[in-house]
């Protein structure tokens, strides 16, 4: 079974369009689809493929939405907003369903070696996944809810961007699935949490039983929510473990790699993707976490 085609941004905007290109020294990126059906269990797609169809399709198609309706930007958009236009945009956000909302500039370096964007800007959403479900990980629920939080958080990114340009604002919805930019790097930048051992964005509330989508701008004073609040997590990940001890893979790297543009690597995702694949999900890095099963300002208290 291959891989779904996702869609790809130039083929939505105009030739002579000027993009955002990433660094020189940024690195190629695979979508989480890509990987499973490139290095996961061939047979169990076939199996288990009918559990998340439809929310895969619906990533897909919010995709494709994404760029269809950056035709709708406005010419001459503004780039100034003020503070009650950021107070409904992140009252609206929060109604939608995301958890939190951060805004940080974009570092070409998060920007994949095969990909573009069109704005310099990051309005950063994460939305948290269903406890319960998660705590079921690895099973066909765990997976379904990964995919259920994939399909709405695509939708609700469109909403956003909607939003923006109704009240005169250029928006791009970078969508939840097969995205343009590394999300949790843009998330910890934007001050959201800080990426763990196990490659997935910490924050206070659900520890990392979240997924992150973003909404691209040129507005230039967007309320920059850039902090350091988060940045003892690392310390406590090398002393914890418990993600590299409980994958089933072996997958999470002890000693996390240093690439040679100065990025992480956390996991072997060609390992992840074989039990990946068999729950459509997996999660139990997610549910093994120190901060899913205990609560963020006990953990920090003990520490600090
Ligand atoms: S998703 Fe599963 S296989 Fe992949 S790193 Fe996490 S625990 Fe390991
Ligand atoms: S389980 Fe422990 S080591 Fe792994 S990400 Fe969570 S806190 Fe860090």
């Amino acid at each position: 079974m291959k891989a779904p085609s996702l869609p790809n941004l130039e083929n939505y905007v105009p030739k002579d369009t000027i993009f955002v290109e990433p660094a020189e020294n940024s690195h190629m990126g695979l979508s989480v689809p890509e990987v499973i059906f490139t290095y996961g269990n061939k047979k169990t797609h076939i199996k288990k493929m009918p559990y998340i169809f439809p929310n895969l399709i619906k990533a897909i198609f919010n995709a494709v939405i994404s760029y269809r309706s950056l035709r709708k930007n406005p010419a001459q958009a503004q780039k100034k907003a003020d503070k009650v236009f950021f107070q409904n945009l992140e009252n609206y956000a929060r109604e939608l369903g995301c958890t939190n909302i951060g805004y940080t500039e974009v570092s070409r370096e998060y920007i994949f070696k095969n990909k573009k964007i069109l704005f310099k800007y990051a309005i950063v959403l994460p939305m948290n996944m269903n406890k319960d479900k998660t705590n079921q990980a690895p099973s066909i629920n765990a997976g379904k809810e990964v995919w259920r939080t994939y399909a709405k958080l695509g939708s609700i990114v469109n909403h956003i961007a909607r939003f923006m340009r109704e009240r005169g604002y250029k928006a791009e919805a970078g969508p939840a699935v097969g995205g343009e930019t590394n999300y949790p790097l843009l998330a910890q930048k934007a001050g959201l949490g800080y990426i763990g051992k196990h490659g997935m964005l910490i924050s206070k509330g659900n520890g990392p039983s979240q997924r992150i989508a973003v909404v691209y701008t040129d507005i230039e004073n967007l309320p920059f929510t850039d902090s350091s609040n988060y940045d003892w997590i690392p310390s406590f990940c090398e002393k914890c473990n418990r993600c590299v001890s409980q994958c089933p893979a072996q997958a999470i790297y002890k000693e996390t790699k240093l690439l040679a543009d100065s990025s992480h690597q956390h996991i072997d995702y060609t390992k992840c993707a074989i039990p990946f694949s068999k729950s459509m999900g997996c999660s139990v890095c997610i549910k093994e976490c120190t901060f899913f099963k205990s609560d963020y300002d006990k953990i920090r208290k003990q520490v600090i």
